[in-house]
């Protein structure tokens, strides 16, 4: 089928740099020494931890839950003894309690606890513990629950993976489309709509090939234009049903819902084979000894799967969890895995911007605006953040902010925008919750 694509206003082109791992098939990472699984993997209220210290748990058993709507529940991934209940740092900064475990020696890697059957999609992919997975980590029952006066006539998988150096949803696609197009059929049911199409980026015209081989009639393959951001949710439904989301207004308002590729191989396994959401792909690249795709058990630390990839190689400049553009910065390596954590990028010094402190000169070239897929003035909104003036910067919409990053890599002068621009949102965002 023919679809005419609209291509979004903004956007950057980065170097890629997936050539080191594109190319190598998933394998799995070994089970580490410690398991931490943090009651905190998604967007919503943390769970409570249902274990306790000298339990016994199994691989695939709850280790935590909570009642609330928007949560999702963890599981343990592999067999072992419940060590305690610890905390521990995340990727972006927080601190979450976790149920640490320790892994016993011998392990069935083929089997877990099936999650209890049942005809209801909604109520599997709630129990399976099923977030967003290309980062957002969004609880997945709640999205396929859209408000009653929206209705969802089209289900889209997102396979942009527009992240530089990240591949992990590319090799899913080429080596299990099945899994990733049956996901897709089973949300277009689960939610009403009559149509999924898949998106992918056009320099991954493998993976395009291999899901259309087995996506029959009722699921259509587009091949997109490769431009950052366009796995962004707002930017992948203005591109192919050239429908813009309203201000402040949730994706379904225009009748579609996004889901990741690696979320609706997980719904997949979810329903057919009653497997919780206890591992994931993780690209592992940059400067480690050996890049590649790694099938990870949720809770392995950091460290040891860099560990996996054969260590670190000198001189390291920064490593971050996801990618460059929208990936955190890792002050610690043992941090966790968790449900949201796409890629480990190890960038080498020589490719990591200067440190930017206080306040580096704007020289008001307006790139950042150019730059700025959601039509927002960076430069001003970094101006308000930089005065700690919050009404402005919320009056000059930072809340629309997806946190692209492309207007700091179009800064000539690596002005630290994202930073200002999170700051902005966080306060705007505070005062929202007082009033
Ligand atoms: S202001 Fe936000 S949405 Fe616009 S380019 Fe910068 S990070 Fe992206
Ligand atoms: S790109 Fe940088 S220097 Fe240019 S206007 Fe934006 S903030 Fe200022």
């Amino acid at each position: 089928m023919n679809l005419a694509y609209v291509r979004f206003r903004g956007g950057v082109h980065p170097p890629e740099h997936k050539e080191a791992t594109e190319g190598r098939v998933v394998v799995r990472a070994p089970v580490p020494e410690r398991i931490v699984v943090p009651m905190s993997q998604h967007l919503g209220a943390p769970n409570e931890p249902v274990v306790a210290k000298g339990d016994r748990v199994r691989r695939g058993e709850v280790v935590g839950s909570v009642e609330a709507m928007v949560s999702a529940p963890v599981h343990s991934p592999v067999d072992g003894q419940v060590a305690g209940v610890v905390e521990v740092p995340l990727a972006p900064g927080l601190r979450s309690r976790a149920v640490e475990i320790v892994p016993d020696a011998e392990q069935d890697l083929d089997s877990f606890v099936t999650l209890e059957r049942s005809e209801d999609v909604k109520a599997v992919v709630r129990a399976a513990g099923i977030v967003g997975m290309g980062g957002a980590a969004f609880p997945s029952a709640v999205k396929l629950q859209p408000p009653q006066d929206m209705r969802i006539s089209t289900v889209i998988l997102n396979g942009c993976e527009c992240e530089p150096f990240l591949t992990a949803d590319h090799r899913l696609m080429l080596e299990q489309p099945e899994r990733v197009v049956r996901g897709g059929r089973l949300i277009r049911d689960a939610v009403g709509a009559s149509r999924v199409v898949i998106g992918v980026e056009d320099n991954k015209m493998d993976a395009v090939e291999a899901l259309r081989a087995v996506a029959g009639d009722d699921v259509e393959v587009a091949a997109l234009p490769t431009r950052y951001p366009q796995g962004a949710e707002k930017q992948l439904i203005w591109t192919l049903l050239g429908k813009e989301v309203p201000k402040g207004k949730l994706p379904a308002a225009t009748g579609a819902l996004v889901h990741n590729v690696g979320t609706a191989a997980a719904v997949a396994d979810a329903v057919d084979r009653g497997k919780p959401l206890i591992e994931r792909i993780v690209t592992v690249t940059g400067a480690v000894a050996r890049p590649g795709n790694y099938l990870t058990l949720l809770g392995t630390p950091v460290s040891a799967l860099i560990e996996a990839a054969g260590g670190l190689v000198e001189p390291v400049g920064r490593v971050v969890s996801g990618g460059p553009m929208t990936g955190f910065a890792l002050g610690v390596l043992d941090v966790p895995v968790t449900k949201g954590t796409s890629g480990i990028t190890v960038l080498r010094a020589d490719q990591v911007p200067p440190e930017v402190y206080g306040d580096q000169p704007c020289i008001r070239c307006g790139r950042c605006a150019e730059a700025c897929p959601i039509f927002l003035r960076p430069y001003a909104i970094g101006i308000f953040a930089t005065g700690g003036d919050w009404s402005r910067a919320e009056e000059a919409h930072v809340l629309d902010c997806i946190e692209c990053g492309c207007c700091a890599y179009a800064c000539p002068t690596s002005r630290p925008l994202v930073q200002l621009l999170r700051r902005a949102k966080q306060a705007a965002m505070l005062k929202g919750a007082k009033q």
